[in-house]
């Protein structure tokens, strides 16, 4: 028998595909229900997969080639058929993000469809069972549930990172395959809105606006564009949440801290602020920036500038263009940390991609062991990359495990 660990999307995909070829596969939840990091996914509507997928921009400590080769083991197009023409779950793009969602909106009809399938396939999930530990045994395993222990033929730990805990994620995963012998690179939150402390723009939350992000830590420099929010607490949005990692990482003490500085684009297409301010034009500089950014944010910027927005854009003096410039640009946002854990969408860091066969993800320690999902050491943007990486080691592990097992 294969136990898998984690019924979310690695471990519903890892026992579809271990099901479809005839291998008899128990699916232990620790949750009262299988998937519901899918349910919650995309805000409700399950942000299936992109539409274009680029593993230079996941991040990982492992090498890049083995990104870049587990996410080429099952390409985009496969894994977008396998939802569309095998789960008969239509997607549709969001062409302003790039994003597919499925056309219901509904990111229940996912976790359904899925949970469907492996039904199908005969795969047998208990649910509310919590696995606290797992030891070879043999030449299997035993498998230690609640107050009860099973024997295992292979197990696939599928259990997710630390993200967002009260989905069921508690990073047990990571400490098994740390016991194991297994490599583990130190894991932080990532994709999670990040924290001003003092809190020096709680008087602009609730705004939100396209932006372009530059974040820079020592020696790596990220640019992000797209939507981004300023919170109670700090800033959120999809702009955000791409850079939060360079903040969250952990870093040497001699290190320079992280700074994040942003370009204020706003609703007109690609801002060039500097052409815009130079108009020749009786119109005041308050009415242009409020015609591109949100007023309150246009204030607060012309205020710091010290500029007075009445001020015709033609009698703008040197000093004053530079300020506003510079504040439309370059501001620099103070970050104090970030959200954690509770709110990150993936962990960071993880199992080391060199520890598992990358065709199989076998473990290369523990012969009948696999490891999928957000427990190896790797992550994607934001707009489905971290779905496309669960689907794609999820089937191999899936389709490695019953090689093995058979
Ligand atoms: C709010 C939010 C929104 C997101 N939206 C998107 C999106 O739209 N698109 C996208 O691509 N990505 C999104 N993500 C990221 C995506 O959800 C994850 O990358 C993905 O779910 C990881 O899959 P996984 O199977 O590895 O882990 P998980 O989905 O976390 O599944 C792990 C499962 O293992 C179970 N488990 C843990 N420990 C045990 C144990 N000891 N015994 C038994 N079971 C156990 C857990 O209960 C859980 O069900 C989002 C994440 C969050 C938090």
């Amino acid at each position: 028998m294969l136990v898998i660990v984690g019924a979310g999307a690695a471990g519903l995909m890892a026992a579809i595909q271990a099901g479809r070829r005839g291998a008899r596969v128990r699916l232990l939840e620790g949750s009262r229900e299988a998937g519901r990091k899918i349910l919650i996914s995309g805000g409700g509507r399950c942000n299936v997969l992109p539409t274009h997928l680029d593993p230079t921009r996941f991040v990982s400590d492992s090498a890049p080639h083995l990104v870049k080769r587990l996410l080429g083991s099952w390409p985009l197009a496969a894994q977008r058929q396998f939802f569309e023409e095998e789960l008969r779950i239509p997607l549709q793009e969001e062409s302003a993000t790039g994003k597919l969602f499925p056309v219901s909106n509904r990111a229940r009809e996912v976790r359904d469809g899925l949970l469907a399938e492996a039904r199908r396939v005969g795969v047998e999930l208990v649910t509310g069972v919590r696995v606290r530990d797992i030891s070879p045994a043999g030449s299997g395993w035993r498998v230690e549930v609640d107050g009860d222990s099973l024997a295992a033929g292979g197990v696939i730990l599928a259990s997710g990172g630390l993200s967002v805990p009260q989905t069921g994620s508690d990073g047990i995963g990571l400490r098994i395959a740390e016991q194991l012998g297994h490599r583990v690179h130190p894991t932080y939150p990532a994709l999670t809105p990040l924290m001003a402390d003092p809190p020096v723009h709680q008087a602009l939350a609730g705004i939100s606006l396209p932006v372009r992000l530059v974040a820079r830590a020592g020696r790596e420099r990220l640019v992000s564009e797209g939507g981004f929010l300023f919170t109670h607490r700090g800033y959120s949005g999809p702009a955000v949440l791409d850079i939060s990692h360079l903040v969250a990482r952990p870093r040497a003490p001699s290190q320079p801290g992280p700074t994040v500085a942003v370009e204020w684009v706003g609703e007109a297409d690609r801002v060039d602020w500097e052409h815009r301010l130079q108009e020749r034009s009786a119109r005041s500089v308050g009415t242009l920036l409020r015609e591109v950014l949100p007023a309150r944010l246009a204030d607060r910027l012309l205020q710091e500038a010290g500029v007075d927005p009445t001020r015709q854009l033609t009698q703008l003096r040197r000093e004053e263009l530079r300020a506003l410039l510079g504040r439309l640009c370059r501001y620099p946002l103070p970050c104090s940390g970030d959200e954690g854990y509770r709110k990150a969408e993936v962990t960071g860091g993880g199992v080391a991609l060199s520890e598992v066969d990358p065709a199989t993800l076998q473990s290369r320690r523990n012969p009948g062991l696999f490891l999928a999902g957000e427990l190896l050491d790797a992550f994607g943007p934001i707009g489905g990359h971290n779905f496309a990486w669960a689907w794609a080691t999820g089937r191999s592990a899936g389709l490695g495990a019953a090689g093995v097992i058979g």
